[in-house]
This record gives structure tokens, C-alpha cells and sequence, in this order.
């Protein structure tokens, strides 16, 4: 196998600065949020690799920058050999970025509710001028839908069948990587595993490639190969699935599984709360983990830990072994 993404290095910035402030006062402070860190992975083709963080970990806007949406401050995204972010060769990059397409969480809000399901299928195709003749009916068949659907609107249908259409969607263009953003995320735990089936089923069929962002450690155990730990817009864990699972490595990863939703005396679903994310525009120096890890030594307050090998898993801690 070989890889077919190659991620390295990548930072994204943003300002979040308030200049309306400055009429208020005489300067606000320029604040600049890391959104994110340094960021390296690769992706083999035909694989699943997962990023899992908590909200605001940096795994939206990775998957953004993987489709084009954000440009990056520093860093390269490889695909198939070609950098999305310097290669000057515009017809390079544009066959680049018609092999990757993006399933976004809220399947209510991403279709457009004025245009018939085939219309919104077709759209990457029409759009460059290709055939279309037949092609929404056939994927929405591939993805358990009917083709007499195709002359409907969005309202006519469940947020499952939505999460189908978009699916069809990002098809359309016959892509090789697809970036999942929460695909399953705002639906009904019922429907949740069916649109995962059919994920994992159409990348077997189609041999596609997915980067799959989620907070949801079933969601990720389920379908991915490789799961990227982030936390604050840095990697702070890679390992391979089970390998992740049966053995995290990083005090954080390790608080994830604690944290992951478990069932009280009551049948009711308890998130212990572990203190703060704390702010991304005023990191914290050294570990960016270490006001909430309780092992915390004096060297975390002061060294950033790089990511290292330590068997099949990379870990950015200076304690893991
Ligand atoms: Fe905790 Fe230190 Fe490891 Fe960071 S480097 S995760 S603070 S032990
Ligand atoms: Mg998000």
C-alpha cells in the first residue's frame, strides 16, 4: 500500500481579532487562534483514517483545508504527489481536487431545498459540462435510495435518506478521497450504523480512500484503519486501531476512553467532565495537555513534547513509553 494523502507540517491561523473593539477602546490586542499545530500524517489508499478530538481540537478545519474551502498558513497537503497549496499548475491541482469530495455533518442544512434531488446529484457534473444523463437514478440505487427519488425535494425525506443524497453528491464526480466531517453525527443513533455500513460498503466497492473527522469513539472504532488524536490543533496520538484502543499511550487519548459516554444506575447516559479545553488563542506553554494531565511533570510546563515512534504508535508525550 501506498500513501495517497501526505499531510506534513500543516498550521492554520486565524485572526480573530475584534477591530470594531478599536473604536472602543484605543487598540484591541490582535489575537490569533492556532486552529492548527504542526500537523503530519499520511493516508494509505483504500484506507479509513480517523481524526478524533473534542470540539475545537482542529479536525474541521483540517478537513476543510483537505477540500479547498481554507487555505493553509504553512505546511503541505499532498495528494497523489501534487501540493494543493503551492503547485502553480492550475490543471494539476484542479484533477487533484475533483478526486476529493466532503459529507458534512447537518444533511438538512448542506441540500438545497429548491432543487430536485437530481439536480442536486448532478451538480458537480453539470457544472463542468459533463454527462448526466441517468446518473443521479444510478447512485441513488447505489446508496439503498430509488431512482423515482430522483424527482423529489430535500423536505421528502428522513435525515438518513439526506445523509444518502449527499452521499450520492460527493460520488457524483467519481472522487478517490472523500472527507467525512460528523457524517453521522445529526442523525438518530437507529440510522447512524446503516449510513456507516453503507459507507464502509461503497468504499470496498469503489475503492475510496476516507479521512473521517468525529468525536465519537464507536463511530471511529467502527470504521477506521488508523486513528490521529488531536487535541488543541496538534497531534498528539497515532496508532492503528485496536493498537489505539487496546494500548493509548497518551494521557489524553487515555482520558478520551474514560470520558466516553457510559450508562448510570438510571440507564442514562454520564460524560464525566475532566476540567477545562483551555483557550487556543493563549495556549499553554510547554504541553499544551498538561494543565488537565494528571501526571504532569516540571519538564511539561516548559518543553513541547514532539511526536515520536514508539512501535506502531507516534505519541507526543515526554512520558510515554
Ligand atoms: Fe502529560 Fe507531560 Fe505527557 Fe503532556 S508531556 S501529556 S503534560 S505527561
Ligand atoms: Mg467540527
Amino acid at each position: 500500500m501506498s500513501a495517497i494523502v501526505k499531510v506534513e507540517d500543516l498550521t492554520r491561523i486565524f485572526d480573530v481579532s475584534k477591530p470594531w473593539l478599536n473604536r472602543v477602546i484605543e487598540r484591541s490586542p490582535r489575537a490569533l487562534l492556532t486552529a492548527v499545530s504542526e500537523v503530519s500524517f499520511e493516508i494509505e489508499e483504500n484506507s479509513v483514517y480517523a481524526l478524533v478530538g473534542e470540539s475545537g481540537s482542529g479536525k474541521s478545519t483540517i478537513g476543510k483545508i483537505m477540500v479547498g474551502l481554507v487555505p493553509p498558513s504553512r505546511g503541505r497537503v499532498e495528494v497523489d504527489g501534487v501540493d494543493l497549496a503551492t503547485e502553480t499548475d492550475r490543471a494539476k491541482v484542479d484533477a487533484v481536487r475533483a478526486d476529493i469530495q466532503m459529507i458534512f455533518q447537518d444533511p438538512y442544512a448542506s441540500l438545497n431545498p429548491r432543487w430536485t434531488v437530481r439536480d442536486i446529484i448532478n451538480e458537480p457534473v453539470s457544472i463542468k459540462g459533463g454527462d448526466t444523463k441517468g446518473l443521479a437514478e444510478r447512485l441513488l440505487e447505489q446508496v439503498g435510495l430509488s431512482a423515482v427519488d430522483a424527482g423529489k425535494y430535500p423536505h421528502e425525506f428522513s435525515g438518513g435518506q439526506r445523509q444518502r443524497i449527499c452521499i450520492a453528491r460527493a460520488l457524483a464526480a467519481g472522487p478517490r478521497i472523500i472527507v467525512c466531517d460528523e457524517p453521522t453525527s445529526a442523525l438518530d443513533v437507529s440510522v447512524q450504523s446503516q449510513v456507516l455500513n453503507l459507507m464502509s460498503d461503497l468504499r470496498e466497492e469503489l475503492g475510496l480512500t476516507y479521512l473521517f473527522i468525529s468525536h465519537d469513539l464507536t463511530v471511529v472504532h467502527h470504521m477506521a484503519d488508523k486513528i490521529g488524536v488531536l487535541y488543541l490543533g496538534g497531534l498528539v496520538e497515532e496508532a492503528p486501531r485496536d493498537r489505539l484502543f487496546d494500548a493509548p499511550k497518551h494521557p489524553y487519548t487515555q482520558m478520551l476512553f474514560d470520558a466516553a459516554p457510559r450508562m448510570d444506575a438510571f440507564g442514562r447516559e454520564v460524560d464525566p467532565p475532566k476540567g477545562e479545553i483551555p483557550d487556543a488563542i493563549n495556549p499553554p506553554p510547554g504541553c499544551p495537555f498538561h494543565p488537565r494531565c494528571p501526571i504532569a511533570v516540571d519538564r511539561c510546563r516548559e518543553e513541547r513534547p514532539r511526536l515520536r515512534p514508539i512501535g506502531e504508535t507516534r505519541v507526543a508525550c515526554h512520558l510515554a513509553e
